[in-house]
Parts: C-alpha cells; structure tokens; sequence
C-alpha cells in the first residue's frame, strides 16, 4: 500500500529542525523495509505568518510498503517527532499526517492554499476527517495544518532540489567551518544547474546556515545529480554526520499565483498587485525604503527593507505615474494607515517622463532668473532683465530605471523566490507567469 507521512512544526528558532526528523527517518524506515516512491519532499508554506519560523518548511515522505508495516511505521515517526522536536518553545506545535492510498484532489487544493495564504486548523481536521487520514498533533495541533499540506504538495509543476548535510550533535552550536573557497568553486563549476550558493555583492556563502540547528550546509539546484555532484565538491570543514536530497518547491514562487487588487489585500498574506506609483519612494528610519502604489480599488506601501541592498536603488528610482507589478507579503501597516507590501520582486512596466519645472534662462545674458511671484515673470539675477511674461518652463530627465524585473540579491531573498537564474528553467512547462491573471496596460 501507498503511504504518505506529512511532518510539520518540530523546529523553533532555538534549534531542530523539521528535515533533520525526516533525514532520520529516511534510514529507520529503509531498514523497516519501506519502498520510497519520491525524494523525501520538502514543501515551503507561506512566509509571512508571523507564528512559524522563518523558514515555514514541512516535509512529507511516500512510500509502497506492505500493509503490516504501517503499525510499526507510525510508532517509529511518532517516536521520531517526540524526541526531536522542540516542546519547550510556545511557538512549536508539531503534526503528523498518515495518510494511505492516492492523494486526494482535495489535499492538493489545500496545500496550495497553505503555501499562498493563510488556512485554519478546522479546515485541516475536516479534510483529515472526510478522506479517513490519520493526524497526530501536539500542543495547539496547528502542525496538522503544514503535515496535510506536505501530503498535498505533490510538486507536479515547477520543482527544485536541495541537498541537505547534517552536523553530528557534539558540533552542533558550534561555528561552521565550511571552506569558502570550495563552495565558490563549487557555485562556479554549477552554475544554472545550482543557484544561490553565493551573493554576488557581498561574496558571502548562503549555502550554511548560521544558528543551532543541525544543518551543516544545504545546496539548492534543478536536478538531484547536480546537487549531489555540487556536494561532493564543498569541502565541510567536519564530518558529516548524514544527508539527504529533497524535492522542493523552493525558488519557485509557488507562493506568488494571483494576483490581487488593492482592495483585497489582506495581513500575512502573499500577493501580487499592480498598480501606479503615486508618490516619490522615502527612505525612512534604518534605510528601508518606501513607496506608495495604488490601482483603481486602493492602495498599498510597498517596502524594500535595508538588507535587500542595492533593490533599494531600484525602488529609489521609481517616480508617480510609473506603472509596476509588486510581489511580496502583506502586513500591517509600518509607518502611516495603509498596508504594507514587503517587496520580494518588482517589474517595472511602464517609466512615466520625469518632466521638471525649471527657472528660464535670461533671455539677455543667459544668466539665472528668479520668480518675480506666481504668474509674475522673472528677472534676472546677474543683470537685472524682468520680463513679466516669462514663465517656468520644463525639461525631461533622463530616467535611470530599467524597465523589467528586478529581484533583491540571494542573501535577501525567501526560500520559495523564484532567483532570476531559474527564470527559463522551470519545469513541468507551467511558469507561473503564465498563470497569472493577463494584465495589458491601456
Ligand atoms: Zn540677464
């Protein structure tokens, strides 16, 4: 029979981490005599809820095993969530879905839903409820949620991979020692088949994490081969304790599909939004920078936070009248009444004329003129011509905005960004472009 295993919410910013249950697991379950249908799967759900950690990743592992291994499976991973998971973290709730046989339609939705918004628990329970899937949860059960949504994400469309390596536990809280220079070796040798190992602007290593939990370094890429081949190269710095190939919808954007008018925007949610630039973009306290964009039903902020580097020249540069699609997450508003938008993309799609009212020159001497009052002409500065009938007149700056998409360097971006060396590469022939509603300007 075919078994499906959803696992969410173990990890806490204190350490733990939801894959590392999974690697374990892998191991225990092969030796039970489990047949893997599909790399351990690793789904990101929405990033902007603010009660998950940062990351937001479930796991879920399908197998074929015979039906008298089920009982002893469930002990094992019951057993696994219990001595790994972080209990002692109020934020922590951690759930297991069993589920046997195909996945229903059904769960495929809801995952979708869990990685493009925000979904109750109610919901989670009704399904498990209405398929006959078994879910354990603990504490709040809010696990149950991500643990049905990683049995529904079967990844049908654009997919990536990442490996994953894991620190033995005496290492753990240590510092890493991975070598930079094989790790840029390593992005170079792979280049388009890995993305985001290195931030071009800063020259700094993504691929290791920097807190307790026990990731030594993950690799992301299109295929298996190439992760595991780019693995091989990095040179760790410490035993490796195990690892694990997972497939993943990370780098994909399967959280930006729709988009939305200005009206519907709602707190923790993912959205793309098309509008105006209504004012000059600010740079407020501690560099972020904001805008204000507005479509024919609201309007929305949308922030570029300091960390997203030289984003922040791109949105900079936009002017009122500047035509744009944003893609990013709601919240709350920062600064003033309206919502915010913390940008992860932006397409420039139309650069209004930076059209500017300067003083005339002096029709004598060439020299400056100042405004003898509103509608009152100007004189000159330098040898004194009024003329009562000059006026202000305008000039055209040149724009130095490229129209386009731009995306914030790989240090700033979230797990499921679609990089921009991944655009073209997507699987499954669904770039989710392509499924975004049509939008044409007039
Ligand atoms: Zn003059």
């Amino acid at each position: 029979m075919l078994l499906h295993i959803g696992i969410d919410d173990t990890d806490s910013p204190g350490g733990g981490c939801t894959t590392y249950i999974a690697a374990r697991l892998v191991e225990e379950l092969l030796k039970l005599g489990a047949g893997f249908k599909d790399y351990p799967n690793l789904l990101r759900l929405n990033p902007n809820v603010p009660w998950k950690t940062r990351g937001n990743g479930a796991v879920c592992l399908r197998m074929e095993i015979r039906p008298e291994l089920g009982g002893p499976i469930k002990e094992a991973v019951v057993r696994a969530v219990e001595a790994h998971s972080d209990f002692g973290c109020a934020n922590t709730n951690p759930g297991i879905v069993f589920h046997v046989g195909d996945v229903p339609e059904a769960y495929i939705s809801f995952s979708d839903r869990v990685v493009q918004g925000v979904v109750d628990l109610d919901e989670a329970l009704g399904l498990v409820d209405r398929f006959g899937t078994s879910a354990v949860g603990y504490k709040n059960m809010r696990g149950v949620i991500g643990a049905l949504a990683a049995v529904g994400g079967l990844q049908r469309g654009d997919h990536t991979f990442e490996l994953l390596t894991y620190r033995k536990p005496e290492n753990c809280g240590k510092p890493r020692a991975i070598d930079v220079t094989s790790v840029k070796a390593m992005s170079k040798e792979l280049m388009g088949s890995t993305f985001n190992n290195v931030d071009p602007e800063t020259g700094r290593v993504l691929i290791a994490p920097h807190g307790p939990d026990p990731v030594l370094y993950g690799i992301r890429g299109e295929e298996a081969e190439s992760v595991h081949r780019a693995g091989m190269i990095v040179e760790p710095g410490e035993p490796v304790e195990r690892w694990v190939i997972f497939r993943s919808n990370q780098g994909t954007d399967a959280h930006l599909r729709r988009r939305s008018e200005l009206s519907e925007l709602e707190p923790f949610n993912p959205a793309i939004v098309v509008g105006e630039v209504v004012e000059r973009p600010r740079t407020i306290q501690g560099g972020h920078v904001i805008f204000s964009l507005s479509d024919e039903t609201g309007r929305v902020d949308c922030a570029a936070y300091e960390p997203t580097g030289s984003f922040r020249e791109v949105v900079r540069a936009l002017i009122p009248g500047d035509g744009v699609r944003a893609y990013g997450g709601v919240r709350d508003a920062i600064v003033g009444d309206w919502l915010t938008l913390n940008l992860e993309k932006i397409d420039v799609q139309r650069l209004a004329p930076d059209v500017r009212f300067v003083n005339p020159a002096c029709p004598a001497c060439d020299g400056g003129m100042e405004s003898m009052g509103r509608e009152k002409g100007f004189r000159c500065r330098r040898c004194g011509y009024k003329d009562g009938r000059l006026r202000k007149k305008t000039v055209e700056e040149e724009r130095r905005l490229e129209p386009g998409l731009h995306i914030p360097p790989p240090r700033a971006q979230r797990h499921l960004t679609k990089p921009l060396v991944r655009y073209g590469r997507e699987k499954g022939g669904t770039a989710p472009e392509e499924l975004y509603e049509p939008w044409h300007w007039p």
